[in-house]
This record gives structure tokens, C-alpha cells and sequence, in this order.
């Protein structure tokens, strides 16, 4: 299936690392050009780096998502280096796991900031470019975790309002000719969950319980980030589509 990517101009926030850094790769193999943007700039010049030399067409923009001058900075860079923007992907994230009893105010501050208001951030800087062309998709980076998750009353309500941001946004934008969805993953094989303590235990519980019995991969993640970005689903606005290995409680 042809996605029709070629020449689109795609950021991916978070996209020094992981999901991002793959979603990132698997663009610039469709033909897309892209602009990575990432708070730790060596790791974004280190995917730009790999993208030009297979080929491909990709810039790195050093960001802080939750800085809004920060994220103009990022659009501006993106127009700059290719003249628009039509994809945005709001996947910058991280966790701040622990009981609520031993939570501290910045333990929840960063969470909902990078994750929610990076997002809005993001979006309101680049929703004004995909209306003037009349063609945007923004793919948003929730979590299965948004059905709650013990040690993640941070991480879960962000990933929840990430939701409530996407349904909003989609109703809103749909007659620019902007879809807005997310991408809601369960676990995946990367860096940051393969560093957990319990990694073993993680791998054998998916192993045993997921019904497709395995854990997720990057590539399963940027598949669906891809379709929700193409042409193909241009019929597709305000959802959510689980990644989870049939994982949904
Ligand atoms: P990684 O930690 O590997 O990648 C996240 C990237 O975001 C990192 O490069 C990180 O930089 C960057 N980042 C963090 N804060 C900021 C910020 N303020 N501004 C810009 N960039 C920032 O995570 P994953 O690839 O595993 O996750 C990607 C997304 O997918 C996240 O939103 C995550 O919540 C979500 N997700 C992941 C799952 C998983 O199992 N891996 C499951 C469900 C959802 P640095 O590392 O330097 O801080």
C-alpha cells in the first residue's frame, strides 16, 4: 500500500530515541522529509545523521516541548528547512513512576507538561501552517495507560487528557482538513523499558498473558503512527487505535 508520504514534511517530537527515533526512520523511508526534534540534541543529530546517509531528507531541531518559544523555534527550523509542515507527531514523553503518598509536585509537574502541554505547544504552533494548506495530521502518543496504571497517577492522567486533547482537536480542525488521532502502545522493547529492573519478568508476564504474546515493538508503534499520518486514513479523525497485543485493561 502506497501511504503517499513522499515530500510531506513530518515532525516527530521525542524523536532522538525509541518509538520516535524509529517513527522517524520509517518516514524518511516513505519518502517524507523530516524534522527531528528532540531536548537532547546530540541523540536528534545522531538519527538526522543516519536518515541523510541512507538517503533521506531530515533535519534536527534541539526542543524543549513544554517551552513555548521553544516549540515556535521548532516550526520555524521545520519551515525553514522545508517549507511547511504537514505531520506532526506529539511524542516526547516520559515517567515519573511512584505511589502517590511519595509523589512530589515535580514528579507530576514534568509529566503533565512534557506529555499534555508539550502537545498543546506543539500543535498550536503548527496547526496554523496545515491550515493554510488545508492538509494536516497530527498523531498523538497516548498509552494503554490511560485506563489507569498503579504508580502512574501522573503518567495516566496525561495519557488520558492527551485523549480528551485529541477529540477536541479532531472536532475543531476537521473542516481545515486536519485529522487529529492517537496512538494509544502498550508495552514496547525499548531503551527506557528494557532499563527497568524487572525487565525479565516483563518480557515472560507478556510472554504469557498478552494474547499475541510478546511484547511490542518500535515497528509496530510507527505502523500505525504511519497510516494515521498517510492519505489512507484520511476518513480517520478524533480516535484512538490501541497497540497493545490485544492488551485493553
Ligand atoms: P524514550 O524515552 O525512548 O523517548 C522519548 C524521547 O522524548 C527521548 O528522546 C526524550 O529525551 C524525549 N523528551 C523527553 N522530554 C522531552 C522534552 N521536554 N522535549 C523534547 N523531547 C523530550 O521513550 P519511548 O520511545 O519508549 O516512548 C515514546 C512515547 O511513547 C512517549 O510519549 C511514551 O510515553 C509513549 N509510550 C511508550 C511506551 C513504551 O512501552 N515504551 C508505551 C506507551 C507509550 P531524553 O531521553 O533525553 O529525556
Amino acid at each position: 500500500m502506497d501511504l503517499m508520504l513522499k515530500d510531506k514534511v513530518a515532525i516527530v517530537t521525542g524523536g532522538g530515541r525509541g518509538i520516535g527515533a524509529t517513527t522517524a526512520r520509517r518516514f524518511a523511508a516513505e519518502g517524507a522529509k523530516v524534522v527531528i526534534a528532540d531536548i537532547d540534541d546530540a541523540v536528534a543529530q545522531t538519527v538526522a545523521d543516519s536518515i541523510r546517509a541512507d538517503g533521506g531528507e531530515a533535519v534536527a531541531v534541539a526542543v524543549d516541548v513544554t517551552d513555548a518559544d521553544g516549540a515556535q523555534a521548532m516550526a520555524d527550523a521545520a519551515v525553514a528547512a522545508f517549507g511547511t509542515v504537514h505531520v506532526l507527531v506529539n511524542n516526547a514523553g516520559l515517567t515519573r513512576d511512584t505511589r502517590i503518598t511519595k509523589m512530589s509536585l515535580a514528579d507530576w509537574d514534568i509529566v503533565i507538561d512534557v506529555i499534555l502541554k508539550g502537545a498543546f505547544l506543539c500543535s498550536k504552533v503548527v496547526v496554523p501552517l496545515m491550515e493554510a494548506q488545508r492538509w494536516g495530521r497530527v498523531v498523538n502518543i497516548s498509552s494503554r495507560a490511560h485506563l489507569g496504571n498503579p504508580g502512574q497517577t501522573n503518567y495516566s492522567s496525561a495519557k488520558a487528557g492527551l485523549i480528551g486533547f485529541t477529540r477536541a482537536l479532531a472536532l475543531e480542525q476537521g473542516r481545515s482538513g486536519i485529522t487529529v488521532n492517537a496512538v494509544a502502545p502498550g508495552i514496547i522493547d525499548t531503551e527506557m523499558v528494557r532499563a527497568l529492573p524487572h525487565f525479565d519478568k516483563i518480557v515472560a508476564n507478556a510472554e504469557k498473558s498478552l494474547p499475541l504474546q510478546r511484547l511490542g515493538l518500535a515497528d509496530d508503534v510507527a505502523d500505525a503512527i504511519l497510516f494515521l499520518a498517510s492519505e489512507r486514513a484520511s476518513y480517520v479523525t478524533g480516535d484512538v487505535l490501541h497497540v497493545t497485543g490485544g492488551r485493553y485493561g
